[in-house]
């Protein structure tokens, strides 16, 4: 896709969801992380989207759903990143932050890494890790914003990421139509983990076809997470938190 469609498309998606606009140099970084995703993604499996215009309103733009509730300069975690979702959105469109990317997968964490490279993205590094690998914890209790977006139900997706927040700071998983429902399952083990009674902001992601409800969760850290949290993945599946 050329330059001048992809800037009228993004620029439509963003005003059409409520969101920002953003500089000249910030959609030529959004088009040249979409070109290389889109090209890298010939080769290497990294996203189930496979064009631009979806790339645009499904990753770029609902990445940017979670923007407005992450303070300014904070040091942001993105837990089971991909190939950067919302990680890289929010690098490039507030550069204020700092992002780290955590993935399992080491092949998306190369991707990632080698996009803020590409991009000059310095304030965006990526990790190959479990969240709950032991070795992880020299961050636990690290980070101001704990992002994380199609990772895993919120009952265990809590215990991967609330025992990174720092107190005082924010978990925002980004979710589809089930939040209240995974909330349900959830409550008890947040508030054991330290966490606040969850806020929804519930939003659509609307596109030229259709609108998919989206839920943006805020929790904030109130106490710190008990010590041996995460447990490991076999255990936190094994007997989930409630
Ligand atoms: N957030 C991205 C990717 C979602 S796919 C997006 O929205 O597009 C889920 C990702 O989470 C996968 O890349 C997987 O490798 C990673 N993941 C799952 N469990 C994880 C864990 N315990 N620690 C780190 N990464 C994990």
């Amino acid at each position: 896709m050329e330059y001048s469609q992809f800037r009228s498309l993004i620029v439509g998606s963003l005003e059409k969801n409520g969101l920002n606009d953003l500089s000249e140099q910030q959609y030529e970084l959004f088009y040249a992380f979409g070109e290389y995703l889109l090209k890298v993604n010939q080769i290497t499996n990294l996203t189930a989207i496979r064009n631009m215009p979806d790339v645009i309103t499904k990753h770029f733009v609902d990445s940017l759903l979670v923007s407005e509730y992450i303070p300014q300069t904070a040091r942001v975690l993105d837990l089971g990143c991909g190939a950067g979702f919302p990680s890289v959105p929010l690098a490039i469109a507030r550069p204020d932050l700092t992002v780290v990317g955590l993935d399992s997968t080491a092949k998306k964490i190369a991707f990632v890494n080698e996009v803020a490279k590409q991009l000059g993205l310095s304030h965006l590094t990526a990790v190959a890790g479990r969240a709950e690998d032991p070795q992880m914890i020299e961050l636990l209790g690290k980070f101001d914003a704990v992002t994380s977006r199609a990772v895993a139900a919120l009952q265990i997706l809590s215990e991967l990421c609330l025992p990174y927040v720092r107190r005082g700071g924010l978990f925002l998983p980004l979710k589809a139509a089930k939040a209240e429902e995974e909330l349900r399952d959830a409550r008890h083990g947040i508030a054991f983990l330290g966490g606040s009674e969850p806020i929804l902001h519930s939003c659509t992601l609307k596109t030229d076809i259709s609108a998919e409800p989206r839920c943006i969760i805020e929790i904030l850290k109130l106490q710190d997470t008990p010590k041996g949290y995460p447990r490991s993945y076999a255990a936190i599946f094994k007997k989930p938190l409630s």
